[in-house]
């Protein structure tokens, strides 16, 4: 639980509790979970929202049986080109193609890394999040002779589920309820979660030779380095399938804010925020009778959005978003090894500094949107209750067709 709380996201260490499996398949309760979670020696917040999560996913497929299927909300522009190399690991970036070998040869990949691999496929090549369901969900039939009734199928994925998964893919493609408020870089997301490379070169075994900081970026090797290394991009480690990283995801935004002007009546106007239609069977459950959706009109549920696409939204020309979700190197090896040492020495002291740096991160962002000046010294005041987007407040909303 420690480590869990404090280092979940690395690939190079087993810091999560791989459990998924067993809960899919029913041979371990959740409940019994939660309360062995009791006895942990420091508290579990973490671990437990994440028992909370898979409910939230059973809930969500209860109330949208299409969730696998349909997006929730209007979807975005998407193209069909590199899904067979994202699927076979072969992009030319060590961890995606890292991540999805593994996921083929073992049926693993922890949960950082399935937000690595769905980022990239939505957010740089710009496939439809149900290729990325599909693929995780992939089964592989066998089926012998009528005599012998011998049949048998897998997943791609040892723990496919299809609420938790659909979910997630739904959210990963900004069309789900809970939309996820970052991207995950690539190259970045490598120096975060395998800084030393040892998950890339297990992957990807013919990058072995390249030095820690090259090996999530063998393109910035010098050719001797290459030579030395025994790598030939294009030969024995594929070239990267896109290089153009920073106008892919500017794409990815223009997309998203032609999505929300084609739509006005899925986003709110006072807020800002994506609408989503209730379905009626919760309407009539919530009010006791079928009258309001009889009439023909609809409820529109307020979300959680992205501050990028409500900026964006409003600054359709503008280059230069102050909420870019892309998370660039967000935790260096240097701070990482900083945390690590605060860690063993106090742990609720480190993750209160923690969090007062994020919230410091968040206030410097709130200041940058306001135009208000950094200040010269000193630390700065407190951010506003809430972001200007949200000075209205976002209820229920009826539409009538
Ligand atoms: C694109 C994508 C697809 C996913 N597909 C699946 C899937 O098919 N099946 C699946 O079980 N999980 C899925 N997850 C959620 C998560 O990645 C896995 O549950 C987790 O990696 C399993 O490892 P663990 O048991 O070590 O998790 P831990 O972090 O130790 O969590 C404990 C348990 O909490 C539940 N849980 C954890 N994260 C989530 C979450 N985000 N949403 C709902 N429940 C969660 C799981 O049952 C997990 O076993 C997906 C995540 C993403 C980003």
């Amino acid at each position: 639980i420690h480590r869990y709380e404090k280092e979940s996201c690395r690939a190079d260490a087993p810091n999560t509790s791989c459990l998924s499996p067993y809960l899919h398949f029913g041979q371990i309760s959740p409940r019994l979970l939660l309360w062995a979670s009791r006895s942990a020696t420091c508290r579990p917040p973490k671990f437990r929202r994440k028992l909370a999560w898979r409910d939230l996913a059973y809930w969500q497929l209860c109330l949208f049986p299409d969730l696998p299927w349909e997006s929730l909300r209007p979807a975005y522009r998407a193209d069909r080109t590199h899904l067979k190399a994202w699927q076979k690991g072969r992009t030319g970036y060590p961890l995606v193609d890292a991540a999805m070998r593994q996921l083929w040869l073992t049926g693993w990949m922890n949960n950082y890394m399935r937000h690595v691999v769905a980022s990239f496929l939505i957010a740089y090549l710009h496939l439809p999040w149900q290729e990325g369901y599909r693929w995780f969900q992939v089964e592989l039939h066998f089926a012998l002779t009528m005599a012998g009734h011998f049949h048998f199928h897998l997943d791609t994925l040892v723990d496919a589920d299809v609420a938790i998964d659909a979910m997630m893919w739904q959210n990963g493609g900004m069309c789900g309820l809970d939309h996820w408020n970052f991207v995950m870089h690539p190259v970045s997301a490598g120096l975060t979660c395998d800084p030393r490379g040892t998950f890339a070169r297990r992957w990807c075994p013919e990058l072995a030779a390249l030095p820690d900081e090259l090996v999530h970026r063998p393109w910035k090797s010098p050719a001797s380095m290459l030579r030395r290394a025994g790598v030939t991009l294009g030969v024995n480690y594929p070239e990267r399938i896109i290089t153009d990283l920073e106008e892919r995801r500017a794409q990815s935004l223009r997309d998203v804010v032609r999505v929300r002007r084609n739509f006005p009546q899925y986003v709110d106007q006072l807020s800002g925020c994506d609408l989503v239609p209730l379905p009626q069977r919760l309407v009539q459950e919530a009010l006791g009778s079928g009258e309001v959706a009889d009439r023909g009109g609809r409820f529109l549920l307020p979300l959680i959005t992205r501050m990028e696409f409500k900026y964006q939204t409003q600054n359709p020309d503008c280059r230069d978003n102050p909420f870019d979700a892309v998370l660039k190197g967000y935790v260096s090896r240097k701070r990482d090894e900083a945390t690590a040492f605060r860690n063993e020495r106090d742990f609720a002291a480190s993750v209160l500094s923690e969090s007062v740096q994020r919230r410091e991160r968040q206030e410097r962002e709130q200041r940058a949107l306001d135009g208000i000046p950094r200040p010269a010294t000193g630390r700065p005041g407190r951010t506003p209750r809430k972001d200007v987007f949200s000075a209205q407040g976002a209820g229920f909303t009826l539409l009538h067709n």
